[in-house]
């Protein structure tokens, strides 16, 4: 506000110094050397805000208060009136400066405006700022945008995040993480010339690219990303920080800011799974989203309806080919009875927390099914799925004995099913889960085996009884590539030196069950014998073969 406009308010005050007319003169004049400063004071410091517009305006209003009380002889509302008056003229005719109070209150309060301007200026700079690395923050990166996507000028908007950035940051001191944060700052102001770098995020950066073309982009980028890949050196450390970029490009993918952050962040997440860690938005990943967001809405109510069902594949002992065994795969029955494969649903089952309950379900009505079975003198060990989420519950043995317990089912035939990557996660978080349901009887399994990255020493030392073969071994077997044939056997000669049971997946041809039979292999499961079929189907085959037995002893 300037001197002109703070006179102007300085004049609305007398005016409203002047209505309690009814009081008595004697008392004006005592209160008004209080009231008016102090009115002034308020009126100012609401105008600006802030501490620094109220130190101001105690100044301004502490100097009406002298002036005021130097002219108490006369008519007081009149003074203030004709002080706003002078004021006011000094803003108009330049050549009327009188040299007394209220030409230095005007030239003060000039003085004063011009502070708080530039105080205003400080401020806005300041919320633009990010404290730690003193790169641009989200505001200033989302306006740089904006102003871009207002014009034709083109360019882009670029997302980087670290993948091994956020744990690292966790396990130092504020102070280091504050370094280090300033570090990757300097290397990406750097690296990324002549584009903006902001800081977005705790371990997020962005970069506004003005004006190039998509080619400039993907090479600035991908210089970027490969001085990016250099590890850190840092306190005597070295750092790989594993960075990724995504790109939405100004115009083409978005006409706002939010939109083209959005988008780039769409893109960072394929950024993260491409081999060159750098991916561009396309509409497709935008549809991708909105399907998963559709399929988590679907999943959750498909959940409260009961609608996933365990299937059961048998699994053949493979020393006497009989069914002696199944493993409980979830199926998703529509209400219109199409069926949905885990092949789409369980991933957003497992990203969105939603496994945990559907996997209960499954095994809960898998193990009343086995004990039903077992009931009715056809004693099969049922397999079950476990998935991450449900192993790092801590409640997770009990559970799994509550659900055996109710359904009346002998603990030895439930085996447990549980992925090489998840168990390597935290080996002894998976002793832990695993122990007490051993000592009770339960069998446990490494789904999948030879997918992960697990060294001989971790899988001597879990406490385990089955390896399944992972069915790409089969399947590499089937298509005669070399070296398949000796990479299972291994898998069956390392299960013996451990004294575990092996299981082949996916056995689709006899052949393959031939080759797995003569090498020592325990179990197979696949298309071969039975795909997974619902529960009454299981239970037939079952009876069939026990019919089988039977008409085979009558025989004999
Ligand atoms: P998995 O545990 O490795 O299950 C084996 C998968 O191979 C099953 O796929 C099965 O239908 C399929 N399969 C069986 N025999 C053959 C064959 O001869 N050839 C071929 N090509 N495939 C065969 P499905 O049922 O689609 O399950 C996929 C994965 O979903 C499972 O892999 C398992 O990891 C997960 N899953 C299934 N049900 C559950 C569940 O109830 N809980 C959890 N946590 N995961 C489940
Ligand atoms: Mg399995
Ligand atoms: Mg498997």
């Amino acid at each position: 506000m300037h001197a002109r406009a703070q006179m102007r308010h300085v004049r609305d005050i007398a005016g409203m110094l002047s209505r309690p007319q009814t009081l008595g003169a004697g008392l004006l004049r005592a209160s008004l050397t209080v009231v008016a400063p102090v009115a002034l004071f308020t009126s100012i410091a609401a105008v600006f805000g802030g501490p620094l517009a109220i130190t101001i305006a105690a100044i301004t209003a502490g100097s009406i208060g002298i002036l005021l009380a130097a002219r108490l002889q006369r008519p007081l509302v009149e003074a203030i009136r004709e002080l706003a008056t002078k004021a006011e003229a000094l803003g108009q005719d330049s050549r009327e400066r009188p040299d007394n109070e209220l030409d230095r209150m005007a030239r003060a309060l000039d003085a004063i405006s011009a502070r708080i301007d530039t105080m205003g200026r400080q401020l806005r700079r300041a919320s633009y700022v990010d404290s730690i690395t003193r790169l641009a923050n989200h505001e200033r990166f989302l306006l740089a945008i904006s102003g871009a996507a207002q014009t034709a000028e083109g360019g882009a908007a670029a997302v980087i995040a670290f993948s091994r950035l956020p744990k690292l940051l966790q396990s130092l001191t504020p102070e280091a993480a504050n370094e280090l944060l300033r570090g990757i700052a300097a290397r990406l102001i750097e690296g990324a010339r002549p584009a903006l770098v902001a800081r977005i995020g705790a371990a997020e950066f962005g970069l506004h690219v003005p004006n190039t073309t998509p080619a400039e982009i993907v090479k600035l980028t991908h210089d970027l990303m490969s001085s990016l890949s250099i590890p850190i050196e840092w306190r005597g450390h070295t750092f790989a920080l594993g960075a990724s970029c995504g790109i939405a490009l100004i115009g083409k993918d978005g006409g706002d800011a939010q939109t083209l952050l959005r988008h780039a962040r769409l893109a960072l997440e394929s950024a993260e799974m491409a081999p060159s860690r750098i991916a561009f938005f396309t509409p497709a990943l935008d549809r991708a989203v909105t399907q998963r967001l559709t399929l988590e809405r679907e999943l959750r109510a498909a959940i409260e309806a009961g609608e996933f069902r365990p299937y059961f594949q048998p699994k053949i002992n493979l020393a006497n080919g009989r069914i002696e065994g199944c493993e409980a795969l979830a199926r998703w029955i529509r209400a219109d009875s199409t069926l949905v494969s885990p092949a789409r649903f369980i991933p957003v089952a497992e990203e969105t927390g939603l496994i945990a309950p559907l996997s209960d379900a499954i095994m809960s009505e898998a193990c009343w099914k086995a004990a039903a079975w077992a009931r009715n003198g056809r004693p099969v060990k049922i397999a079950v799925n476990v998935s991450a989420v449900q192993f790092c519950d801590r409640r997770f043995a009990d559970k799994v004995m509550k659900c055996v317990t109710a359904a009346g089912l002998a603990p030895s035939l439930l085996e447990l099913e549980i992925t090489e990557s998840t168990l390597m996660a935290d080996q002894e978080a998976a002793v832990r889960a695993i122990e007490p349901l051993r000592e009770a009887g339960v069998r446990f399994a490494i789904d999948d085996f030879g997918c992960g990255h697990s060294s001989l020493a971790a899988l001597a030392k879990l406490p385990f009884d089955v390896i399944k073969i992972d069915q790409q071994f089969v399947r590499a077997l089937a298509h005669g590539e070399p070296q398949s044939g000796a990479i299972v056997e291994v898998i069956l000669a390392l299960g013996k030196t451990l004294g575990l049971e092996t299981v082949a997946e996916g056995v689709e041809r006899i052949e393959e069950a031939e080759f797995m039979r003569a090498r020592g292999c325990d179990w197979a499961q696949g298309f071969l014998f039975s795909a997974a079929v619902p529960a009454h189907s299981f239970a037939e085959l079952l009876s069939r073969q026990c019919a089988a037995d039977i008409k085979d002893a009558n025989a004999a």
